[in-house]
């Protein structure tokens, strides 16, 4: 894509990339057309109200206590809206998806949101200067926007640049992601009793998240829900 068209883009009037309505990148009406996620529990797939973690699911080597996700990565127009945000630098797609993940927090999160503290997976340094932004940090100042959250950037850093993990097997994704977090425990200990929100665009490998809900399970936090736009 040249510099000119990704100009025309971000300043051309919004339109919903399905009914080509104006307003918004993706419209209410096509959302519920391109159909949400079903409840589930993400150990075994099958249904759950409101996506708890069903009690007979025991998985030692996962330590998030839910996972919400708003709709499916396979469409796509879905697709196409997350790389366009994510690449082509129309950041405003992201405005409308948190309100749509808003909608899911007042759904599932059984919580006062004073008492939810929304993070996301840190990139590291040099990769968010060559890509720009955190599309996790962006939702997140969107909603912040609109709804007034408590957020925090730096409670985890990334330390190490990892390979994509995309591109490893299994046992290479758990030795490529040893010691990449460091969590900062004075700002953690002011949350005490907080559930944590991570949010972030698309659930692809959980490996990334289950070692910075590991991590924070170690310093005895006690919930932690990872909210997604998407999976497969
Ligand atoms: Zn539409
Ligand atoms: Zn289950």
């Amino acid at each position: 894509m040249k510099i000119i068209d990704i100009l025309k883009d971000i300043f051309a009037p919004k339109k919903c990339y399905s009914c080509k309505k104006e307003w918004h990148f993706l419209c209410k009406n096509c959302l519920e057309k391109l159909w949400y996620f079903e409840e589930s529990c993400y150990i075994c797939k099958e249904y759950s109200k409101n996506f708890e973690k069903h009690f007979y699911c025991k998985n030692n080597d996962f330590y998030l206590d839910k996972i919400i996700i708003l709709t499916h990565y396979r469409h796509f127009i879905i697709k196409k809206l997350i790389k366009d945000a994510k690449f082509y630098h129309k950041k405003d797609i992201l405005d409308d998806f948190s309100i749509y993940l808003w909608d899911l927090i007042l759904k599932y999160i059984d919580k006062n949101k004073n008492d939810l503290i929304f993070i996301t997976p840190p990139m590291y340094f040099l990769k968010k200067i060559k890509r720009w932004y955190n599309v996790g940090e962006v939702l997140i100042k969107f909603l912040n926007k609109k709804y007034q959250i408590n957020y925090d950037f730096n409670l985890i850093k990334k330390v190490k640049n990892t390979t994509p993990q995309s591109h490893l097997d299994k046992l290479k994704r758990l030795e490529n992601l040893e010691n990449a977090f460091k969590v900062n425990e004075k700002l953690l200990k002011k949350y005490k009793n907080k559930t944590f929100v991570i949010i972030d665009d698309v659930v692809s490998t959980k490996t990334t998240i289950n070692e910075i809900a590991k991590l924070l399970k170690k310093f005895w936090v006690k919930n932690i829900i990872w909210l997604c736009i998407s999976s497969d």
